[in-house]
């Protein structure tokens, strides 16, 4: 299947015009037109683009009694010249059949993802827009549509795929508090997949974090809460002196393309890395020193989102205020890399 085995329904009208682009809330503007793809015994049928829309879905459907949902996270970013760039988009697709292994949902063939994905961008092209900041963000997931309350992997599922304008955003200053009590993922559960349930478990201990004045949560191993995992739904990167350090993925840890770009890149910039766990006493201990430098969230929607403190068994450790921090150094090299305004020499975008 190629490109042209997509039907097309375009929209009537576009509602672009209506839409501020310069003050733009992420995630809550969508394009006209959205992909379906749904899969029915066994069998994907033809994917189609149609407007954007709600549609119909059996209140029994198992999606809302048993949560299999997954989805990915991508961008897509405009050169100088009016081309649309994918950033890495390949890790996404992959990633995404992983995740539906895991739930027991049927792997969508790339054709459905890739074709079907670099269509829909061709239609809404003129929703990327130019301009460092600005990028198309790009939301496929999939749900299980078949119908019963049988506790039982589906029959019928369809993945979609819709597209929200972004800008680039100050997220204020944020600050965290490390789990001592919940636990994001577990060994042997979901925790290395997109699923949409791994959000669900995240949102009330968030917001007693929120509640105490912390807008993240820094997530430890289950077993022990020993170690350092991930910060809210970002993969997190401590630097402690010149070292950058970051958790290897697991069970327990999702396997970010943000987070395997920075190393890269950081490799290459000289700076050392060391890909291994950093236990929450040698935070403290480092805090205390005077050695940690830095922590930041790695993920697509901010790239990296710094970190001015956090907070630890009622005491609250503040992180120096750095001129020139290797969180900024590296998101503007990622950035450049993304809008086309630096070489790319790992061979990470894709034109659409
Ligand atoms: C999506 C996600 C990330 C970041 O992954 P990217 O591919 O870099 O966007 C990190 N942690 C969790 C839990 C996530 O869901």
């Amino acid at each position: 299947m190629n490109e042209n085995d997509i039907t097309v329904n375009l929209a009537s009208t576009s509602k672009i015009d209506s839409v501020d682009f310069e003050n733009l809330i992420f995630g809550t503007v969508f394009t006209d037109h959205m992909l379906i793809c749904d899969y029915k015994q066994g069998v994907w049928e033809k994917p189609v683009i149609k407007p954007y829309e709600p549609f119909l879905i059996d209140p029994s459907a198992k999606v809302f009694h048993y949560g299999q949902a997954i989805f990915e996270g991508m961008k897509a970013y405009k050169d100088e010249h009016d081309d649309v760039w994918l950033f890495r988009p390949d890790q996404n697709f992959e990633r995404f059949n992983k995740s539906a292994v895991r739930l027991a949902m049927p792997e969508v063939p790339e054709s459905v993802f890739m074709d079907g994905l670099k269509k829909l961008l061709q239609i809404e092209k003129a929703w990327v827009k130019t301009g460092k900041g600005n990028s198309l963000y790009i939301r496929p997931f999939m749900i299980a549509t078949g119908p019963g309350v049988v506790a039982a992997p589906a029959n019928f599922y369809r993945f979609m795929i819709i597209l929200s304008p972004a800008k680039s955003y100050y997220s204020g200053e944020v600050k965290v508090i490390i789990a001592e009590h919940y636990s994001r993922a577990a060994n042997g559960g979901i925790g290395a997949a997109k699923a949409a349930g791994n959000y669900s478990a995240q949102f009330y201990p968030t917001k007693l974090a929120n509640e105490m004045g912390y807008q993240q949560i820094i997530w430890t191993d289950d077993a022990t809460h020993t170690k350092l995992e991930e910060a809210g739904t970002m993969n997190v990167f401590f630097r402690i002196n010149d070292t950058l350090y970051t958790a290897p993925t697991s069970e327990r840890i999702l396997d970010g393309v943000t987070r395997k770009s920075l190393i890269d890149m950081a490799k290459r910039e000289g700076i050392n890395v060391e890909v291994r766990s950093v236990l929450v006493d040698e935070l403290i201990q480092a805090a205390e020193d005077g050695s940690l430098k830095e922590i930041f969230g790695a993920g697509t929607a901010a790239v990296v989102n710094p970190i001015v403190g956090f907070s630890y068994k009622e005491k609250y450790y503040e992180l120096p205020k750095l001129e020139n921090p290797i969180a900024l150094q590296l998101k503007e090299k990622l950035n450049n890399i993304q809008y086309k305004l630096a070489e790319d020499t790992f061979g990470w975008t894709v034109k659409v």
